[in-house]
């Protein structure tokens, strides 16, 4: 396979994933319970309707992460597939813990993979899976622009939202997405692919995957619970 096959493919993805709806979603895997209790240490606010909406899309938005992963992780031996897949179901979790506390009904109708009420993230599960089973290339190609794609858009999140167990949500969501890029960024360097952003800025990529990962919880502000 060439570069430009891949690029092809990849535009197609793109082009599905601009003409869908709007914001959110994420990444972060350690600590679900250590943020889960800061959060319930929080007061509940009054929620709008942006903060309304960006939790329905996010908990929908984690789920394609976790699904596309867990195809891709079926398809090829490496284990940072299932690993990821894990912390995408915590980010999910975390989502729904928080939709939870302001009686938010849960949009997944099923926990089935690849199932969504959104229809943009049926084809965009569709079309992410199939790029993604042409080669561990592809794979890793398919990992890194969905993270990309997550942080730009909780940074949208985050610019939202003012709540602070639903921005909480977003810095720890963002943290993830931060390590999963970390984690595919040198497994495509390794198959002679830099991975320069899509949504991200190159400076921002690079930025992202010569910072330490990010292992402890964070607050709203994203500062450290520990
Ligand atoms: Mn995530
Ligand atoms: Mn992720």
């Amino acid at each position: 396979m060439n570069l430009p096959s891949i690029l092809g493919s990849l535009s197609l993805f793109t082009a599905v994933i601009l003409s869908g709806t709007a914001p959110a979603q994420g990444g972060g895997n350690h600590g679900n319970q250590a943020v889960m209790t800061y959060i319930q240490s929080l007061p509940l606010e009054t929620i709008d309707a942006s903060e309304r909406y960006l939790l329905t899309h996010m908990r929908e938005e984690e789920k394609l992460a976790r699904d596309v992963y867990r195809v891709l992780a079926q398809s090829w031996p490496m284990p940072i597939f299932a690993n990821i897949a894990a912390a995408e179901q915590s980010h999910m979790d975390l989502v729904l813990f928080t939709m939870q506390r302001y009686q938010l009904p849960d949009p997944v109708p099923s926990d089935q993979v690849g199932v969504f009420a959104n229809p943009t993230f049926t084809a965009l599960f569709q079309m992410a899976t199939n790029f993604g089973q042409i080669s561990p290339l592809h794979a890793m190609m398919v990992g890194a622009l969905i993270e990309d794609l997550d942080i730009v858009d909780l940074d949208a999140a985050l610019f939202y939202t003012d709540n602070r167990d639903v921005d909480t949500v977003w810095q720890n969501l963002a943290r993830g997405s931060r390590n999963h890029m970390r984690a595919f960024y040198p497994q495509l360097q390794s198959l002679g692919v830099t991975y320069t952003g899509l949504f991200l800025l190159t400076a921002e990529v690079l930025n992202i995957v010569t910072t330490p990962v990010e292992n402890r919880p964070v607050d709203e502000n994203g500062v450290p619970l520990f």
